[in-house]
């Protein structure tokens, strides 16, 4: 059950002209969550009022607008409960972050960190060019039924308007330097506020080891297209429960839950 996963970091260091390549390989411990995409949800409008609570709630999203149809008829939405014994992926990945400065806007439903340079990713020969990375508190996707205290999603979007999104989850935990940057500019878009975060590598944000899961799904949030490439990264950062309360003290509880696997496979995408 131990498949091989290849994610390539090729980190840039802007203005040296020098080029790092590491190449990390995964390999199958425990079965890691999915996580669900979000992209910038629709603001305002006196239809396609959603929530995650309520009449508007992720059990009703369907019926708010006809443009969301999809959240309730759909067979491949995400986010999912990823068996325990799901095997990793072995597509290629390529990871061509670079050292960047960035911008945080709070949508109503969670914050989002924009990057003011174009960063992209290359996976199974498809080239994504980041478009922004959010958060859920707590986790959307499961794994073997376990939540985990917060979820990031780094969406990504090809020339062809595909979607492929890195879902990291978080733990409790040690205090986390690389993070602290990002989760001060959480808080701080409180009011209208629209903080920069400068000098930040989006590769400095994720674990170690990229071993992910794959899996095509969805949106998490509506209209919940589908043909969404998932790629759940199994190991979690951690994060202190300090950092964890800042980001839960903006936006809490905007996680929708699981959704059915249906016939999909973990790992198998493409189908
Ligand atoms: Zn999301």
């Amino acid at each position: 059950m131990h498949n091989t996963s290849l994610i390539t970091r090729r980190s840039v260091i802007t203005g040296s002209g020098v080029g790092l390549l590491a190449m990390i390989t995964g390999c199958t411990n425990t079965a890691g969550p999915d996580d669900p995409a979000t992209a910038s949800p629709p603001q305002g409008g006196a239809s396609g009022e959603w929530s995650y609570e309520g009449a508007s709630g992720p059990q009703h999203w369907g019926e708010l607008d006809d443009e969301f149809t999809t959240c309730s008829t759909g067979t491949a939405q995400s986010p999912i409960d990823v068996p325990s014994n799901a095997p990793l992926s072995s597509s290629p990945t390529t990871l061509d972050y670079t050292v960047a400065d960035f911008q945080a806007r709070d949508t109503g439903h969670t914050v989002e960190l924009h990057a003011l340079s174009p960063q992209r990713i290359t996976v199974d020969g498809t080239q994504y060019t980041f478009k922004q990375m959010h958060y859920h508190a707590p986790s959307e996707h499961t794994v073997g039924g376990t939540s985990y205290e917060a979820e990031f999603h780094f969406v990504h979007q090809s020339d062809d308007d595909a979607l492929a999104v890195i879902g990291v989850l978080a733990t409790a935990g040690k205090d986390n330097a690389a993070w602290s940057p990002v989760i001060d500019a959480v808080p701080a878009t409180r009011g209208g506020n629209s903080p920069e975060v400068t000098g930040l590598t989006l590769t400095s944000l994720l674990p170690d080891s990229l071993g992910h899961y794959a899996y095509d799904g969805s949106l998490t949030t509506p209209p919940c297209s589908e043909g969404v490439r998932w790629l759940l990264l199994q190991t979690p950062i951690e994060l202190s429960t300090g950092q964890i309360e800042d980001l839960r003290s903006v936006h809490s509880g905007n996680n929708r839950p699981t959704r059915p696997l249906n016939n999909r496979k973990i790992s198998q995408t493409g189908q």
